[in-house]
């Protein structure tokens, strides 16, 4: 039924036979130049240059006023709660359609989920369904939010950025300043994706990047914080380095700190992938522009990126008539050796996570039903 689909991707991915994978890293640059430096240098582990490079060659690109590496992108998140003042027992709310890592980083302060419905438009938590939650649950006292039935402080939002479609994030950051709640950008799959000319990360207090193997750029595994307050940067890097007063030769800290920074010899793959990622961004956005030209001709919907939104074209998307017309999708193209995956499933579903509030999640329970990845790798010539 879906051979012609099957035809068309690996003809687009020039591989007529094998695994066609969904996303794979692509290293064509300096990455074995600078890894053999950073050997040679014996500097692989928690100082040396490639990590402060990185840093600044991804605040530069970003237009982040400081970028704090971190040892992955769950890890990142859960500095970001620490550091917009989430504490044990706050509310934070979230989409339920999102990778566990969202879920799991507030969870590991005592913090409670509140997932709310996405916008089918971008798969991102939606500003009217949030607006609409806040008017019945929410009050302010003393300039602070609070959930007028369970009494918990709802201290922080964390939109994510799902597949590289930015959010409609200038809606979303008004709500949380009209109703007194940190902005979080998970910025996971995002790196390379723009809303309004910005790139995503920036419009919140802080903004959490991922380099996963399976991202659009890898460190192996790594993470990244985005800050537009330099202040907040740099109670980052002191929290992500043990917390350790500076001074030559003194073990002095001065708060329970983590060592969630990234090894040099991560931050130099970090590198060599940056000077390559505008490149990665653009051939993905040929490709999406590829399959959104080819799908038009069938029953099957690709997705587009939302208005203001340049994306990365992280995953692609596209959505089948319904949840049966999905699973027969997935298990032809799996069985051609085409990787299609279907989206998490609703973190609300989850057993750590059943008990959570809930707002109405009829476009989250539709997508969920209805999104398949296909492969999105950046192609080679
Ligand atoms: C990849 C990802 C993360 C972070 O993942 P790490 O593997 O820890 O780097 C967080 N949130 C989302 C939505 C992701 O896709």
């Amino acid at each position: 039924m879906y051979n012609h689909i099957i035809n068309f991707i690996r003809e687009t991915f020039h591989q007529p036979e094998g695994v066609v994978p969904l996303h794979a890293p692509c290293f064509i640059g300096n990455e074995k130049k600078y890894l053999n430096e950073c050997i040679d240098s014996t500097f692989v582990s928690s100082v040396g240059k490639f990590v402060d490079r990185f840093e600044e060659m991804v605040a530069e690109y970003t237009g982040a006023k400081r970028a704090v590496v971190c040892v992955n992108g769950t890890n990142a998140l859960h500095m970001a709660m620490l550091l917009v003042g989430v504490e044990h027992g706050d509310e934070v709310l979230t989409q339920p359609l999102t990778f566990i890592a969202t879920a799991n980083a507030l969870s590991y302060i005592g913090a409670h989920a509140v997932f709310l419905d996405v916008d089918r438009d971008t798969m991102g938590l939606s500003p009217a369904k949030m607006r609409k939650w806040l008017q019945e649950n929410a009050e302010i006292r003393c300039s602070e939010c609070f959930n007028k039935t369970t009494g918990r402080k709802i201290k922080a939002c964390v939109p994510m950025h799902t597949f590289g479609h930015a959010v409609h994030l200038e809606e979303l950051a008004e709500l949380c300043r009209e109703y007194h709640i940190e902005l979080v950008e998970d910025a996971a799959e995002s790196m390379g994706s723009f809303y309004k000319g910005r790139h995503t990360g920036t419009f919140g207090k802080v903004g959490a990047v991922s380099f996963n193997g399976n991202k659009t750029i890898t460190t192996g595994g790594g993470g990244m914080l985005l800050f537009m307050d330099e202040e907040l940067g740099k109670q980052a890097k002191h929290l992500t380095t043990q917390a350790k007063v500076p001074h030559r030769w003194e073990f002095v800290h001065d708060c329970v700190g983590y060592n969630y920074r990234m090894p040099n010899i991560n931050a130099a793959l970090g590198c060599a992938q940056m000077e390559h990622l505008q490149e990665f961004v653009d051939n993905k956005r040929e490709l999406a522009w590829k399959y959104a030209t080819y799908f038009e001709g069938t029953d099957i919907q690709f997705f587009t990126e939302p208005r203001d939104c340049t994306s990365n074209y992280w995953l692609n998307v596209v959505l089948l008539k319904d949840k049966e017309a999905r699973n027969r999708f997935l298990e032809e193209t799996n069985d051609a050796g085409i990787m299609t995956r279907p989206v998490w499933q609703l973190m609300n579903r989850l057993p750590m996570f059943k008990d959570c509030e809930c707002g109405d999640l009829s476009n989250a329970e539709w997508l969920e039903a209805r999104i398949v990845n296909i492969p999105s790798s950046v192609r080679l010539s």
